[in-house]
């Protein structure tokens, strides 16, 4: 051991010889706080005089002391008590004197020792111990817990580099298992009462399993060091990059010129929050995220966020607005400039127009809504009215809008979030004050993310639109001068509560006639300008006109016949551009080469008499259509088949019909077995989608009834009425399409419901001209129309009796084999 330190010197030192009771007794140096451990050379400095005294005659007389700790280091050592019992035999080598009243000396642990007692002699004091001889034991158990220690210090030392490399080998290298206890109690990090413990320990066993304890806790504590540690490194590396990569983007922004950038952004948005001119608490808002955005550093997520807000905020127009022209002359030669017809639109807004030049601001605009079949000129009278009053134009479609937050927003905190459509629309619109239409607004939709149609409610109504509130936006905008004008084709899908808001005016289809002269006047001089047609001298004939429009378009607006007239001017554009010959008349000849085959040549009426087949009127979601109902009766048990386009309300007119023909049996000459012995079989064939409605009631009721009598149905004729059991017909809706359907078919005769009388004020002159209309209050009327004479004998009852006479020929007869069905009708 003295050759590892190198201190030879005390070895010649002699341990103290006991007395005959066994103890020792030597001068006592009182330790501070240390714990000196045998075979453990330590340094000890002291200003102690105890010590002082204590150490100078062990020095001088050569022989060794005892080193005990102080319970309490501030107080001069008088009893036994003042120190820990169990000390340490020491032997001392000078090092160096540090003045006269500090010492240091190297000392060596020689024997254990327990304090027995001290006695006070001048200059030092005596203690009297017992030696603990140190008994030399080898059992496997002490080995393996020797390995142990040994294996959890090199784990220590390699966690943590307070053990010294050199003690560390003497430690690994050493055999003696006490040697290595002391050394290893000695070498760690232990309290005060911890090392006295070890150091009163007899038993070497004892003192591994101590220690065993004690490294693997030192273990536990460093490694969780250790991990912190890494996460700090982790942590302080990551901010050191990111500082370093600023530093390096400041330094190329400065050798590019270019300064710090994000300063630069930032003094850039508040010039224009500045330049914007917004009003006193929007202005403060978007200072304020300035503000946000300053002390943000430039790479957060944050800043893109705060940007795109502060560009809302700048970009909407909050008091810009344009002077309403409110000149009403000047806003009719607008309109008519236009448009043709609609005179009842027009004359509202003139109204309007002429309202608001008298009661200026006070008046609250009405909320418009045009209803009517697509292609009525609903948008492009809107465009019209905003040029009239000289506003902004903007428009939004609400089909398929389901979702609340796309009439709304989205909270900023959704990542992605936008204001809603309606803010979206103000800031393209650029004023405060727009032309602002809602297409579709009959397509809205609903569902579970919320009611579109009560966000819609907020943004159409006077008392609360003056505040409109976007969950994006979150400062209230103002809609209240917002001229709103909404266009649907259909207002049953309208909730009742938007109705309420809403000023109605019907858009009705146009008749042939009405169709020519918008072609005229506007549809082919915009088109022919459209195409760079204007020198070319192209004039489409009347002739040419009507056919495109009854074989090439079937609609109740004009959106089709427009879109074929730009067809013939592209074909002929492209004739000019390649030098070829072109006639500039163009005759209903020409165009099949311009516009192929016609396309609805065969949607006319049928032109025969036939039995089970009638005509009906119908409002489609483009106008009006005629619709052919067929009805065969073939053998079968009394059920009722139909197929088509049949939806529930008009299967329950088919029910009703058939109940209204069966309780009139006996009037109609109908044998009631028939309704055992017969299917009635009910098709709508082709055709466009009819809107599901009660109207088709008496058209089902004549078909049945003449498939029943089989008194054929005069093909001249079209009707629409409802139907109840009784035979009572009902007014319906969609009149004006319905006739200008007929016509459009060339079906002059129409039957209507007594009650509908009134709705042919809608319908102009030269329409009704060609028509004859016939009013009914009951289905016997509608009979006494349309169904031509009964046969002598009926087809059914014919077939029937040749079966029965089959039968009675033949003996196998097969009751139920009436397989000989016979279809009634033809199209
Ligand atoms: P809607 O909005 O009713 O579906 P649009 O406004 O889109 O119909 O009209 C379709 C086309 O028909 C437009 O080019 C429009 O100018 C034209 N149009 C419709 N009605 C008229 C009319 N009365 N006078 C002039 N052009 C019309």
């Amino acid at each position: 051991m003295s050759n590892a330190f190198g201190v030879s010197e005390f070895d010649s030192i002699p341990d103290a010889r006991p007395d005959d009771d066994g103890l020792i007794e030597l001068p006592l140096v009182p330790l501070r706080g240390i714990v000196i451990f045998p075979h453990v050379i330590t340094p000890i400095t002291t200003r102690n005089p105890q010590a002082l005294a204590a150490i100078q005659f062990g020095l001088t007389g050569h022989r060794t002391v005892a080193g005990f700790a102080m319970r309490d280091p501030s107080h001069a050592v008088q009893r036994v008590e003042d120190l820990y019992e169990f000390g340490t035999e020491l032997a001392l080598s000078q090092v160096a004197r540090g003045g006269e009243d500090q010492r240091s000396v190297l000392a060596l642990g020689k024997r254990r020792l327990q304090l027995v007692s001290i006695k006070q002699t001048e200059p030092i004091l005596i203690a009297r111990a017992r030696p603990i001889p140190e008994r030399r034991t080898r059992s496997e158990k002490l080995l393996s817990a020797t390995q142990r220690v040994k294996q959890l210090l090199q784990h220590v030392a390699d966690l943590s580099p307070t053990i010294p490399e050199e003690v560390l080998d003497h430690i690994l290298n050493a055999r003696d298992a006490g040697l290595v206890a002391d050394l290893t109690a000695s070498a760690l990090l232990l309290s005060l009462e911890e090392r006295q413990r070890l150091l009163g320990t007899e038993s070497v066993e004892a003192r591994m399993n101590d220690l065993i304890a004690a490294l693997a806790q030192e273990i536990q504590v460093l490694e969780l060091r250790d991990e912190i540690n890494v996460q700090v490194q982790q942590e302080m590396d990551r901010s050191q990059r990111e500082m370093y990569l600023r530093e390096q983007m400041r330094v190329i922004q400065n050798e590019l010129g270019e300064g710090d950038i994000f300063q630069q952004e930032i003094n850039e948005v508040r010039e224009q929050i500045i330049a914007a001119n917004l009003p006193g608490e929007i202005h403060e808002k978007a200072l304020k995220e300035l503000s946000r955005l300053s002390i943000i550093p430039p790479m957060a997520p944050e800043v893109g966020i705060i940007r795109t807000y502060i560009d809302w905020l700048v970009g909407l127009p909050w008091t810009q607005r344009t002077d309403d022209n409110l000149d009403v002359r000047h806003a009719q030669e607008v309109l008519d400039a236009e448009h043709y017809g609609l005179p009842k639109v027009k004359d509202r807004i003139l109204e309007y127009i002429a309202v608001r030049k008298l009661a200026a601001s006070k008046m609250k605009s009405p909320i418009l809504c045009f209803v009517g079949p697509p292609g009525v000129g609903k948008t492009s009278l809107s465009k019209s009215i905003a040029r009239a009053l000289g506003r902004e134009f903007v428009r939004v479609s609400l089909g398929g809008v389901r979702d609340e937050a796309e009439i709304r927003g989205h909270r900023r905190t959704y990542i992605g979030a936008m204001p809603g459509r309606i803010i979206q629309t103000m800031r393209r619109a650029g004023t405060s004050n727009p032309v602002f239409v809602l297409d579709e607004i009959d397509k809205l939709g609903m569902d579970f993310r919320g009611d579109p149609a009560a966000a819609l409610l907020e943004v159409l109504d006077p008392e609360q639109n003056h505040a409109f509130s976007d969950h994006y936006l979150e400062v209230p905008y103002d809609l209240s001068q917002v001229l709103f004008i909404t266009t649907g084709n259909d207002l049953d899908p309208i909730p009742a509560a938007l109705i309420d808001r809403l000023e109605i005016i019907e858009f009705t289809g146009y008749t042939e006639e009405e169709k020519v002269a918008i072609s005229r006047r506007f549809l082919i001089p915009n088109q022919i300008e459209a195409h760079g047609l204007n020198g070319a001298g192209v004039r489409f004939e009347p002739s040419a006109l009507h056919t495109i429009i009854r074989e090439y378009t079937y609609e109740g607006g004009v959106r089709n016949l427009d879109r074929e007239i730009a067809n013939v001017c592209r074909k002929i554009a492209r004739l000019v551009a390649e030098e070829k010959q072109y006639g500039r008349r163009i005759g209903s000849r020409k165009l099949l080469d311009f516009l192929g085959p016609p396309l609805y040549t065969n949607r006319r009426a049928h032109k025969q008499d036939t039995v089970g087949l009638a005509t009906g009127l119908v409002w489609t979601y483009d106008g009006g259509d005629i619709a052919l109902i067929e009805v065969s009766v073939l053998p079968g048990k009394g059920s009722m088949l139909m197929t088509g386009q049949l939806g529930d309300v008009m299967q329950e007119s088919a029910q009703a019909a058939l109940s209204y023909m069966r309780s009139r049996a006996v009037d109609f000459d109908v044998p009631s077995d028939d309704f055992e012995n017969y299917d009635v079989h009910i098709h709508l064939p082709e055709g466009a989608v009819p809107k599901e409605g009660p109207s088709a009631g008496i058209t089902l009721a004549t078909a049945i009834i003449s498939a029943f009598t089989e008194r054929k149905v005069r093909s001249t004729f079209a009707m629409t009425g409802e139907i109840t059991l009784r035979g009572k017909v009902l007014a319906v809706g969609g009149v004006k399409e319905k006739v200008l359907a007929a016509r459009r078919a060339g079906i002059r005769q129409v039957i209507l419901p007594s009650e509908n009388k009134k709705d042919l004020v809608d319908i102009p002159q030269e329409a009704l001209d060609d028509l004859n209309f016939h009013f009914v209050d009951g289905m016997q009327q509608v009979i006494d129309h349309v169904l031509l004479p009964a046969p002598p004998e009926r087809q059914r009852d014919i077939q029937r009796r040749e079966e029965e006479h089959d039968e009675k020929d033949d003996q196998e007869s097969k009751p139920e084999s009436k397989k000989s069905s016979k279809k009634k009708t033809e199209s």
